[in-house]
């Protein structure tokens, strides 16, 4: 093993827990990624050291709590190349939220008949369903641009299906079961030609490459703390500061007002405007510190790990004329995962017995039901991977699908 693997390992004391007596191999992390010691340490920090409710109290725990919350919006407005800072950057429960507050603060309020959204085949239930139901609930339409035989967008389609009545673009950044990574730039140069806003999922980006908002140019981007090494419970949603300044809250109550009365009330400043009740303050500085963890391992290493390790999963799970994989071919660039079946055998049996041999895979719709039915299966199972994963652990996970075989067939 590298050695650089070998220490980044050892801030992920999880990973040499066994599952009943085998060694722990974790497969599944676009699902969720492990969390080192550098990030659940400052759970310890916060609670023991200063927890209190942010903004409320002028004591001296509220306001120190309060710097750190407030810090870190800056810090992962940082970490996407938001250059507003703070105010450009919401703290969500996670991805779904980011998108259900998109969906309510533009979707329900700007979307009409004659309108449309334009997302694509391969997106997950949090966008997809979210457009669907805005588009049922304001009469506008949904418009999916297609996948073609290699997991990509077909952009000729997407060219197409953007027009004039397109009001918004919702597009996934990094496919979770394809592992394809769309090209967003030139998607959001064309929605914007058409005056479209552009929302992108950026669940599966964020963690294993460097994303840079502006440079995309997105109008909104989201994206969950909990896959990319940092807590369960916080999220960010991304928007430009005019467009968050004009749109309306979310969720309403303590914190995101400006002032009250009995007839009426206004807002709070961007991001204050969206984070209504007591926002999860430990959790957001936690998700700084995985900032950190991750910058000081470098993005480039991480992105090139992952990449290394698709490559690698793929081309030998291509040697076998029992698997079928879904995706870019070998050699074309992809995030750290690979969907495949393995004939005759079911994801979830699969699943089980992969279990008990310590491997951590998922095995179902992954939360893309369209795109298994674009695909014309059922399921698939997924291995992905994060940066402390080995090329071995992907050599048990191979060993095992031939105990499957045997077992299971
Ligand atoms: N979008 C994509 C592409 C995902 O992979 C996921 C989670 O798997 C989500 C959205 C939803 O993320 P969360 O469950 O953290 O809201």
């Amino acid at each position: 093993m590298h050695e650089d693997i070998a220490a980044i390992r050892d801030d992920f004391p999880i990973l040499s827990r066994s599952v009943g007596d085998e060694q722990l191999v974790y497969l599944d992390n676009a699902a969720t990624t492990q969390t080192p010691e550098q990030v659940y340490d400052v759970f310890e920090e916060f609670y023991a050291g200063y927890n209190a409710n942010v903004h409320r109290g002028i004591h001296t725990l509220s306001h120190e709590a309060s710097v750190a919350y407030e810090e870190a919006h800056d810090r992962l407005a940082e970490f996407i190349g938001a250059s507003g800072g703070r105010e450009e950057l919401i703290f969500t429960k996670n991805t779904t939220e980011s998108i259900n507050l998109v969906a309510y603060g533009v979707g329900l309020n700007e979307l009409g008949p004659g309108d449309n959204v334009v997302t694509t085949e391969m997106e997950h239930h949090a966008s997809l369903v979210t457009w669907q139901q805005v588009a049922k609930r304001t009469g506008a339409d949904v418009r999916f641009i297609r996948v073609d035989d290699d997991g990509k967008l077909d952009l000729e389609h997407a060219a197409e299906l953007i027009d004039n009545d397109t009001q918004l673009m919702s597009i996934v950044h990094v496919s979770n079961v394809l592992g394809t990574v769309n090209p967003v730039e030139e998607l959001t140069e064309l929605a914007h030609e058409q005056d479209a806003l552009v929302f992108i999922d950026g669940a599966q980006a964020v963690p294993n490459r460097r994303v840079d908002v502006e440079e995309i140019d997105a109008d909104f981007y989201a994206f969950s703390g909990h896959k990319m090494a940092g807590p369960t419970g916080v999220g960010c949603l991304y928007g430009k500061h005019h467009l968050l300044e004009s749109m309306e809250p979310f969720l309403y109550g303590g914190e995101m007002i400006r002032h009250v009365t009995y007839e009426d009330s206004t807002w709070n400043r961007p991001p204050w405007k969206f984070e209504a009740g007591t926002p999860p303050i430990a959790e957001g500085i936690a998700l700084a510190a995985a900032a950190d963890y991750l910058d000081d391992v470098g993005m480039d290493f991480v992105e090139e790990r992952e990449n290394e390790l698709a490559q690698y999963a793929l081309e030998r799970l291509t040697e076998r004329d029992d698997v079928e994989v879904y995706g870019p071919p070998l050699g074309e660039a992809r995030s750290g995962l690979v969907a495949f079946n393995l004939d005759g055998v079911h994801g979830h049996d699969l699943s089980a017995l992969l279990d008990e041999r310590g491997i951590a895979v998922r095995a179902g719709d992954h939360c893309t039901q369209p795109l298994h039915d674009r695909l014309d299966i059922p399921g698939s199972v997924r291995a992905s991977f994060y940066v402390y994963n080995t090329t071995d652990e992907i050599d048990q996970l191979l060993d095992a699908l031939d105990v499957a075989r045997d077992e299971l067939d």
